[in-house]
C-alpha cells in the first residue's frame, strides 16, 4: 500500500499539492480574519499571490502570440478553415447552451422575488449602451496599434458634465436664505445663512475610451490571421513559423519550472482574498439564492452538459480527461482569469491529455477569448434576477433578447477577473433593466468569478479534446500517425 501511494503522490505531487493549497489557503485566510489585520499587513501577506498572478500573466502575450501563429501556419488551407469554422461554431453553440441552463435554473429558483433593493446610486446616471459596448468589441477586434493592444484595451466611459443653462437666469443664480434667532427682545441673537442654489445637474456623455488590460482579443485576431498567412506562404514564411515554435517551446519550459512555485502563491492569493471580502453575514437572503442558483447551473452545465457532449462526440471518458486538467481548473479557481490559466491548460493538456500541440495551440488561446461558458450562464442569471428583484416582469421575446444578449456579452468579456460584470451592461440595457443595480450583485461577484472562470477553462479544454478527435482524420491523412488524442492512464 505504502509503494502505491507513493508511487501516485509522485505521479500527481504538482495536483495534490495545489489541492492542499486551496485548502490551507481557505483556512488561513479565515483564522486571519479572526486577528483584523491592517490594510498594509494584508498587502504584504498578498505579495507571493502577487507575483503569481504576475508569472501568469507575463506568459500570456509570448503564449498567445507564438501558439497561434505556428499553430494555424502548420495547417493547411482547407484544415485550417475547417477548424476555425467548427470551433467556433462549437463554442457559440455550448455558450448558448450554457445560457439556457442559467435561464431555466433562475427560473425554478426565482431567488429574486419582489423586494426592496439594498442599494442603488442616486443622480444622474452613468450611461453605456449595448451600442457603446457592440462597438467596443469590435474597436477591440481591430486595435489601432498593436504595442497599445499588450496593454489597453477600448472600453467606452461615462463622462459627467456639469450642466449649466446660461440662457435661464434662474440655474445661475445663487439662492441664499438668511435667518436669524430671536431672543424675547426681538433683538437677533445669531443670523445663519442657507444656501439654497439648486445644485447643478450632472449629466452623463459617453464617449470611446482606453481602460488598462491587455486587449487579448485584438492579439487572436491579428495573430491568427498572421498564422494563416504564414501557412499560405510556403517556404518564405518558414523563418517566423520556426521562431514562433521556438518561442511557443520555450515559454512551455518557463511554465514547467513556474507551476512549484504556484502552490505556494495560491496559499497566499486566495487566503489574501478572503481577508479582503466583505462581512460574509452581510450577505442578503437573496444574494445568497442567487448565488446558489449560478452555482447550481455550472455544476449542471460544467459536470453534466459539457462532459456528456464530450463523450457523444469523443465516446471517450469525460472523467479521465477532465482529471488530467484538475490542475488548470484549480489555478481558474486561484486567479479567477482564464487568460492566466492559460499557459497550465496548455501543459495539462499536452502532458497530461496528449492532445495535439496544433490543435490546442489554435483551439485554446481563441477559447479562454470568446469561449466564456460559465460567463454567460452567470450573465443570464443575474439579468434575470435583478428583473426579479425589480419586480420587473420578462416576456419571451425578453428571455430571447437576454440569452442572445449573454452570449455576445460573454465573447467580449476578457478573461480577466470580474469581466464579466462590465460586460452586463449590454444585457441590462437589451431589456431596459437598470445598470445601476449591478451593484446588488457586487457583493457575491468575487466569489462567482473563480467557479465561472474554472467552467469557462473546462469548456476551452474539453473543446479542444472534440476538435482533436474530429480533426483527427486530416491529420492522419496528411500521413501523421501521432495519436491526436489518447486516455490518460
Ligand atoms: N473571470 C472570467 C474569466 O477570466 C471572466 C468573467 O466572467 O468575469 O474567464
Amino acid at each position: 500500500i505504502l509503494a502505491r501511494i507513493k508511487d501516485v503522490c509522485k505521479r500527481n505531487g504538482l495536483l495534490i499539492l495545489s489541492v492542499l493549497s486551496v485548502t490551507i489557503g481557505c483556512l488561513l485566510g479565515f483564522f486571519l480574519r479572526t486577528r483584523r489585520l491592517s490594510q498594509q499587513e494584508i498587502s504584504y501577506f498578498q505579495f507571493p499571490g502577487e507575483l503569481l498572478m504576475r508569472m501568469l500573466k507575463m506568459l500570456i502575450l509570448p503564449l498567445v502570440v507564438s501558439s497561434l501563429m505556428s499553430g494555424l501556419a502548420a495547417l493547411d488551407a482547407k484544415t485550417s478553415s475547417r477548424l476555425g469554422i467548427i470551433t467556433v461554431t462549437y463554442y457559440l453553440w455550448t455558450t448558448f447552451v450554457a445560457v439556457i441552463v442559467g435561464i431555466i435554473m433562475v427560473s425554478i429558483i426565482h431567488p429574486g422575488g419582489a423586494a426592496a433593493k439594498e442599494s442603488t446610486e442616486e443622480g444622474g446616471k452613468p450611461i453605456m449602451s449595448s451600442a457603446d459596448a457592440l462597438l467596443d468589441l469590435i474597436r477591440n477586434m481591430f486595435p489601432a496599434n498593436l504595442v497599445e493592444a499588450t496593454f489597453k484595451q477600448y472600453r467606452t466611459r461615462s463622462i459627467p458634465i456639469i450642466k449649466s443653462n446660461k440662457a435661464s437666469s434662474e440655474s445661475t443664480t445663487r439662492r441664499i436664505i438668511i435667518y436669524g434667532v430671536q431672543d424675547e427682545n426681538g433683538s437677533n441673537v445669531q443670523n445663519f445663512a442657507l444656501d439654497i442654489t439648486p445644485p447643478p445637474e450632472v449629466i452623463y456623455k459617453s464617449e470611446p475610451g482606453t481602460s488598462d488590460g491587455m486587449n487579448v482579443l485584438g492579439i487572436v485576431i491579428f495573430s491568427a490571421t498572421m498564422g494563416i498567412m504564414l501557412g499560405r506562404m510556403g517556404n518564405s514564411g518558414v523563418p517566423l513559423v520556426s521562431f514562433c515554435q521556438c518561442l511557443n517551446e520555450s515559454v512551455m519550459k518557463i511554465v514547467a519550472v513556474a507551476v512549484w512555485y504556484f502552490p505556494f502563491g495560491i496559499v497566499f492569493l486566495i487566503a489574501g482574498k478572503i481577508l479582503e471580502m466583505d462581512d460574509p453575514s452581510a450577505i442578503g437572503k437573496k444574494l445568497g439564492f442567487y448565488a446558489i442558483t449560478v452555482v447550481c447551473g455550472l455544476v449542471v452545465h460544467g459536470l453534466f452538459i459539457l462532459p456528456m457532449m464530450y463523450f457523444f462526440i469523443t465516446k471517450k471518458n469525460p472523467i479521465v480527461f477532465i482529471r488530467g486538467i484538475l490542475q488548470a481548473l484549480l489555478i481558474a479557481l486561484a486567479t479567477s482569469s482564464s487568460s492566466a490559466t492559460l499557459p497550465i491548460t496548455f501543459k495539462c493538456l499536452l502532458e497530461n491529455n496528449h492532445v495535439d500541440r496544433r490543435i490546442a495551440r489554435f483551439v485554446l488561446p481563441v477559447g479562454a477569448t470568446i469561449n466564456m461558458d460559465g460567463t454567460a450562464l452567470y450573465e443570464a442569471v443575474a439579468a434575470i434576477f435583478i428583473a426579479q428583484v425589480n419586480n420587473y416582469e420578462l416576456d419571451f421575446g425578453q428571455i430571447i433578447t437576454i440569452s442572445i444578449t449573454a452570449t455576445a456579452a460573454s465573447i467580449g468579456a476578457a478573461g480577466i477577473p470580474q469581466a464579466g460584470l462590465v460586460t452586463m451592461v449590454i444585457v441590462l440595457t437589451s431589456v431596459g433593466l437598470p445598470t445601476d443595480d449591478i451593484t446588488l450583485i457586487i457583493a457575491v461577484d468575487w466569489a462567482l468569478d473563480r467557479f465561472r472562470t474554472m467552467i469557462n477553462v473546462l469548456g476551452d479544454a474539453l473543446a479542444a479534446g472534440i476538435m482533436a478527435h474530429i480533426c483527427r482524420k486530416e491529420f492522419i491523412k496528411d500521413g501523421d500517425e501521432v495519436p491526436l488524442i489518447c486516455e490518460t492512464k
